[in-house]
């Protein structure tokens, strides 16, 4: 026995109730977004008749929604790309979707703009497919700004090329007029120095410190250009202990004389350029101490992993850098001192960001003047 139950009686729940000014409400919102888009919205039937047309289709392709209602959607394809349009409504056809297509369509004053495309079916209530939903975007401006950049980058590249050969011949032809001067400078003194009275001296004693501070310009200039180069050659496994014995070793005269304390602590192994690392130490090492204080020299070299890089920091108790100077200090030829107080080219600091730049590190300095520097630089681990 069931018991009497209300299906068939015309009971209508009232969340079921069909709101007609809900739906009604609900389509014209719908309605207004399509045409405020600014992507053009377009509907058609299967055999490619616009049957709807936004406003966003209007100012994009230049024909009012009266003027195109009721024909072919081809009459915004270009020549040569008037075949496409039936394949994609017999993609739609089947059900498919198509997203984010790339080709042409051309304006009613003739532009050819570069679109994307996304097309849909458009069922009824059935669920038989009537038509097609097309948007589709204008990417011209932004596809025409991809080519400038890439042309741009490209351009760069050859600039970049082309200077970097630049400054190493330049560099490279310089020091043979340059040891010219130099060796026979040093020659002058020698055979004649005396001869020529207190002023000849003196003057040749300026060719001579000018020509080697010219020497010591030019090589750096060479080991910046170096710099760029050496990440060509293929990651080794690195120590970072041993790449810190090797440029004390070479500093050895210097330490000594600047009875230097140097500490190295959680130095690691990793993969990359051994020569590299020995350059950044040995620029660090040679600056701290070059402007070392009063106080005994103490310098310090650590590490620490830091995500997927090392972080790498070599510190000292020197004569430290006004803040407003830290980032002017890296710059090719930058120096805070004149070569009488301190000698120096200004390069090493430019040297040390090309190298870790290149490698895809960073470089920088935390200090304060009279309270020493530390220099920070990371490499990928
Ligand atoms: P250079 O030492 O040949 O002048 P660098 O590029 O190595 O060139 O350094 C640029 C400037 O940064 C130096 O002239 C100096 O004023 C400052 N500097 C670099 N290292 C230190 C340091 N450890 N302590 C204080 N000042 C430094």
């Amino acid at each position: 026995m069931s018991a009497p139950h209300e299906r068939g009686t015309e009971l209508v729940m009232p969340e079921l109730q069909f709101d007609l000014r809900r739906a009604t409400e609900l389509q014209q919102r719908l309605a207004a977004i399509v045409e405020s888009s600014d992507d053009a919205i377009v509907g058609k039937s299967l055999d490619g008749i616009i049957q709807s047309w936004n406003r966003g289709a209007e100012r994009i392709f230049g024909y009012k929604a009266e003027e195109v209602m009721g024909k072919h959607i081809s009459i915004i394809a270009p020549p040569d790309r008037v075949d496409e349009i039936p394949r994609i409504l017999a993609r739609i056809a089947r059900g498919e979707r198509v997203d984010h297509y790339e080709t042409e369509r051309r304006t009613k004053d003739g532009r050819i703009l570069t679109v994307s495309l996304t097309v849909s079916p458009i069922r009824d209530a059935s669920g038989v497919i009537i038509g097609a939903s097309k948007i589709a975007r204008d990417i011209t401006e932004r596809i025409r700004h991809q080519q400038e950049l890439e042309e741009a980058n490209r351009a760069l590249t050859r600039s970049n090329v082309d200077l970097q050969q630049f400054a190493y011949s330049a560099s490279h032809d310089m020091r043979e007029p340059l040891r010219t001067v130099a060796t026979y400078s040093a020659m002058l003194k020698r055979k004649c120095g005396g001869q020529l009275g207190e002023l000849g001296d003196e003057y040749i004693g300026y060719i001579i410190e000018g020509a080697e501070r010219m020497q010591k310009l030019i090589d750096d200039l060479l080991a910046f250009t170096r710099a760029a180069t050496m990440e060509e050659t293929d990651p080794e496994e690195v120590d970072a202990n041993a790449a810190l014995s090797t440029v004390l070793k070479t500093l050895e005269s210097a330490i000594q004389e600047s009875a230097a304390s140097i500490t190295g602590s959680g130095l690691p192994l990793f993969r990359g350029h051994r020569f590299q690392l020995e350059q950044l130490f040995q620029n660090l090492i040679v600056n701290a101490i070059r402007y070392r204080s009063g106080k005994p020299l103490e310098i310090h070299v650590a590490s620490e992993r830091s995500g997927d890089h090392w972080q790498f920091a070599v510190q000292d108790n020197g004569i430290g850098i006004d803040p407003q100077y830290h980032e002017r200090i890296f710059g090719m030829f930058k120096r805070l001192h004149s070569p009488a107080e301190y000698p120096g080219t200004g390069m090493g600091l430019a040297i040390c960001r090309r190298i870790v730049e290149r490698a895809g590190g960073r470089i920088w300095v935390a200090s304060e003047l009279g309270r020493g520097s530390t220099f920070f630089f990371t490499l990928p681990a």
